[in-house]
């Protein structure tokens, strides 16, 4: 039993604390770390749920070779001689590693480590390839070094806040609640959003841009232009901490030529972008707080920097209160940046095409096979699977079967692959159907390490429950094979804190203040103290031990002339534009509740209750002018695939844009995989593919009838043509479609819901007429499974059917209610779940709003507690109470 053990959360880059525990039944508690400096006692609802996210159910228990278990000295012994013979007939080189932003610190070295200093390969990437690396690209360029400058209270601190590219409300939620306690404190702090979409996290904007998708640089060069011309800038700064100004000037002045020609290009009005510019001339403190929407596009690097080179003509950087602030997608995305975890970087943040770094750290390391400089980057690493120049792969912690884009090449890589291992937690992922060898990992909760979030500070991750079954630590993975290849005494690791120490040991070798990474500090760390070590933001050194706050306060750079540049961004547009065939540009994205490919949320009923099936937003006057109908499944085409989807219409989204998450795979879907669309195009500078824009068409799927199944146990539905399924409360949900009628209803509907032969007790009812067809599993009195069938896309509600799942038995009123398609009692259904943290339904808030005559969020609150405890859902909560009062007053 442990209890109110400190860790962290294992899904944002906010990295919040929390504290963990067990007792004696095996029962999780989770709750918030008053004293982490990332939260504060705050958590999401994702963080809050960890708990659901632990059953065993799924999970990857034992080594296994092509499908079968084997211990784990065979696997070992298995895996090294295959990559032993494969470096020796066709190189290093033939040999990838691709691994994650999931990963502790630890794991992550040690993985660098083996490629870079003893396999004498650079084929290793990560997929925080994916979310981040054109920020750090943009921070090298501009600093010289990927240091992130800024810290959470800068948020708070404050005059002006600017998301753009960041729906921070849904993406970094605790970081977005800090940001509107600061304004409710200081209604003089604003915020600007900068996006297409009108997101949640405009809910607290004073200003709303809906930029056109991709053209943030031009906004941010136009306002260099203004700054520049409006006499706005700092030239003492300008002139004693930065180089290039007039050459990136010159460059934004070409697309900037007047405020009406910016907003023109932007599609935005010109007041508006007027505004925002008078407001970030007049406000010294200004934080810019980008994320995925600047950073995944083919130009992403550049859209990063003309952010930053705002913040440098204006010198807001390395004070309080300003700076470019990057907020990383995955809890470990940073920690992975230390260790060299990208295939263009090496450990410490040294420089891969630096002889002298290269030199520096083999001689650390004592490398024998030193890489000699950068390898592929994610997108060009499964191109070269599939060319068979990389003939033996390894994935770590990560789905890029679902992931990477152009999906339907990277499984056609994987299929061809010679020699495929996964190490993973979870048994069956889109990945882990491709692997010859499985290697079962520990996850969270059960392991121990680093992570380090998007401020740069050092947490860790505690281990309060025991690793089921033979998994292991993905360092003790890497170490054994190490070994197995000959390098055992480079890798005699005996716990994690020997990892951690080496990594800060190397963080200071011959750093002398040339390097910005450096935690020198923590290097021989006692066991002890690294047990108890608290959450600190490097860098760590002897001279500042308890770390530092914000970087650059100094006004030097670790360029080689020590400041800062300006970079010339030229005008770009996505290399694959929408054209007559493919007219709208989809966006993709997260959504509140869902983290990444569903492997942990998917096991929560209460994250699935919000948004429980995949789908695409569109445009309402488009949908009406296309015959599209709220809810009805649609076809989403791109030149690299397709998928099939719920229509969702939003008045506030451009007519050419759709937007899809990117969370639903083939686990959870018959064909909802966002990246199976996505176009392949990266960011030449970054490696980062441009998830944000593939132009797309539309048509509607035409399914003959639609319909959902409910069931205790999870179901096999590829014979249908439509499926998505979810977690519900003791039962799975499943919303289905067809197109074909069959003749025979009972019969489809008996061999979807009883895939076993026994016997069964079913009832049901048929409208031939009407095309309509319920039926009921039954199983000693107690509902089992369920089915509803209809020719239209309305169905009866869910939420009071699911609750018969909460009983033993079934009385006859309820049996009939099953055939009627109606609530036995007069209990009214209380609709999609809106509050994930008290299950509050959105028909509750308005029948609230109606009979009770709740007229704000606070008394919505005080009533329903819906949007009391994370507040993730208070912006839904006010556009439920906005539409309801209107909806009164017509
Ligand atoms: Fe976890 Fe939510 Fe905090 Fe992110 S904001 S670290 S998801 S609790």
């Amino acid at each position: 039993m442990s209890n109110n053990v400190k860790t962290t959360c294992p899904y944002c880059g906010v990295g919040c604390g929390i504290l963990a525990g067990l007792d004696e039944t095996g029962k999780v508690s989770i709750k918030a770390d008053p004293d982490h400096p990332a939260n504060f006692g705050r958590l999401c609802s994702k963080g809050a749920a960890l708990a659901d996210s632990l059953s065993m159910e799924g999970r990857l228990l034992y080594p296994e070779i092509e499908g079968t278990p084997h211990s784990w000295d065979n696997v070992l012994d298995y895996v090294a001689d295959k990559f032993r013979d494969v470096i020796e007939k066709h190189g290093p080189d033939a040999l990838g590693f691709y691994v994650s932003g999931q990963l502790l610190t630890e794991d992550y070295y040690v993985a660098n480590k083996l490629m870079k200093g003893f396999i004498g390969s650079a084929n290793i990437d990560t997929n925080s390839r994916l979310c981040m690396s054109s920020a750090v690209a943009a921070y090298k360029r501009a600093f010289g070094s990927d240091s992130v400058p800024c810290a959470y209270e800068d948020l708070e601190r404050a005059k002006l806040v600017i998301l753009t590219g960041s729906n921070t409300a849904w993406c970094h939620p605790v970081l977005y609640q800090r940001v509107v306690k600061a304004k409710k404190e200081n209604p003089d702090l604003m915020v600007v959003v900068i996006d297409p979409r009108k997101t949640p996290s405009c809910d607290i904007a004073d200003l709303h841009l809906a930029i056109k998708p991709g053209a943030d640089h031009r906004l941010f060069n136009g306002l260099l232009v203004h700054l520049h011309d409006a006499q706005e800038s700092n030239p003492l700064f300008v002139n004693h901490h930065t180089e290039g100004l007039d050459a990136a000037l010159a460059c934004a002045r070409e697309q900037a030529a007047s405020i009406e020609q910016v907003a023109a290009s932007c599609a935005l009005a010109a007041d508006d972008v007027r505004r925002f510019y008078k407001l970030f001339a007049r406000t010294e403190r200004v934080v810019t707080v980008f994320s995925q929407g600047i950073n995944q596009w083919s130009y992403g690097t550049d859209n990063a920097n003309s952010i930053i080179n705002c913040h440098l003509l204006t010198g807001r950087i390395g004070r309080p209160g300003m700076g470019p602030f990057s907020l990383t997608g995955q809890p470990n995305a940073m920690g992975g940046r230390e260790v060299g975890g990208l295939a263009n970087q090496l450990a410490a943040h040294m420089d891969i095409n630096s002889a002298a770094d290269r030199d520096r750290v083999q001689r650390f390391w004592r490398a024998p096979n030193m890489v000699q400089g950068e390898g592929l980057k994610a997108v060009d690493m499964f191109r070269a699977v599939a060319d068979g120049k990389i003939r033996a792969l390894w994935i770590m912690a990560t789905n890029p079967a679902v992931s990477l884009p152009d999906n339907a090449q990277v499984r056609e890589a994987l299929k061809k692959c010679e020699f495929v291992v996964v190490s993973d937690c979870v048994r069956k992922t889109d990945t882990t159907q491709f692997a010859n060898v499985l290697l079962p990992a520990r996850t969270w909760g059960e392991r121990d390490g680093a992570v380090t979030n998007s401020e740069r500070r050092i947490s860790r991750q505690r281990a309060f429950i025991p690793a089921p079954g033979q998994a292991r630590a993905d360092w003790w993975i890497i170490s054994a094979v190490a070994k197995r290849l000959g390098f055992a005494e480079a890798f005699a690791y005996q716990e994690p804190v020997d990892i951690f120490n080496e990594h800060a040991a190397l963080s200071g070798f011959e750093n002398n203040g040339q390097r910005d990474f450096d935690i020198s500090a923590l290097a021989g760390l006692t066991d002890a103290e690294y047990e108890h070590f608290q959450p600190r933001q490097w860098p760590l050194t002897a001279e500042q031990p308890d770390g530092v706050t914000r970087m650059f306060s100094d006004g030097r750079f670790f360029t080689e002339s020590g400041r800062a540049q300006f970079i010339a961004v030229a005008a770009s547009q996505p290399v694959n534009p929408p054209d007559a065939e493919y007219p709208l540009q989809l966006n993709s994205g997260r959504v509140r509740d869902h983290w990444h490919t569903l492997t942990r949320t998917g096991k929560s009923a209460r994250l699935s209750a919000h948004i429980y099936e995949p789908f695409v937003e569109l445009n309402s006057e488009y949908a009406k002018k296309n015959y599209i109908s709220e809810g009805e499944l649609l076809c989403v085409r791109s030149r690299w695939g397709s998928a099939v989807v719920r229509a969702r219409l939003r008045e506030d989204l451009a007519p050419g844009s759709v937007f899809m998450p990117i969370h639903w795979n083939d686990q959870f879907a018959s064909d909802a995989r966002v990246d199976a669309l996505v176009n392949p195009e990266t960011d030449p500078v970054s490696g980062q593919p441009e998830f944000k824009h593939t132009p797309v068409q539309i048509e509607t799927y035409a399914a003959n009838w639609y319909g959902f199944v409910l069931s205790r146990r999870r179901l096999e539905m590829q014979q249908l043509d439509y499926w998505a399924c979810s977690k519900g409360k003791n039962l799975w949900r499943y919303e289905i479609a067809g197109k074909g009628m069959p003749e025979d209803w009972a019969g489809c509907a008996r061999r979807l819901l009883c895939q076993t032969a026994e016997k069964v007790e079913w009832i049901e009812f048929f409208d031939k007429g009407q095309s309509r067809y319920r039926a009921a599993r039954i199983e000693d009195g107690r509902l089992e499974s369920c089915i509803f069938i209809g020719p239209e896309v309305t169905l009866p509600d869910r939420e009071w059917l699911s609750k018969l799942f909460a009983s033993d038995s079934l009385d006859d009123k309820e049996r009939g209610s099953l055939l009627t398609g109606r609530p036995a009692s007069a209990e009214e259904d209380s609709g999609r779940i809106v509050c994930s943290c008290f299950g509050v339904g959105i028909k509750t808030i308005e029948k609230g709003i109606r009979e009770q005559g709740l007229q704000s969020v606070e008394a919505i609150g005080e009533a329903l507690r819906a949007g009391t405890n994370c507040g993730s859902c208070v912006p839904e909560i006010k556009a439920i109470l906005f539409s309801s009062i209107n909806q009164q007053q017509k």
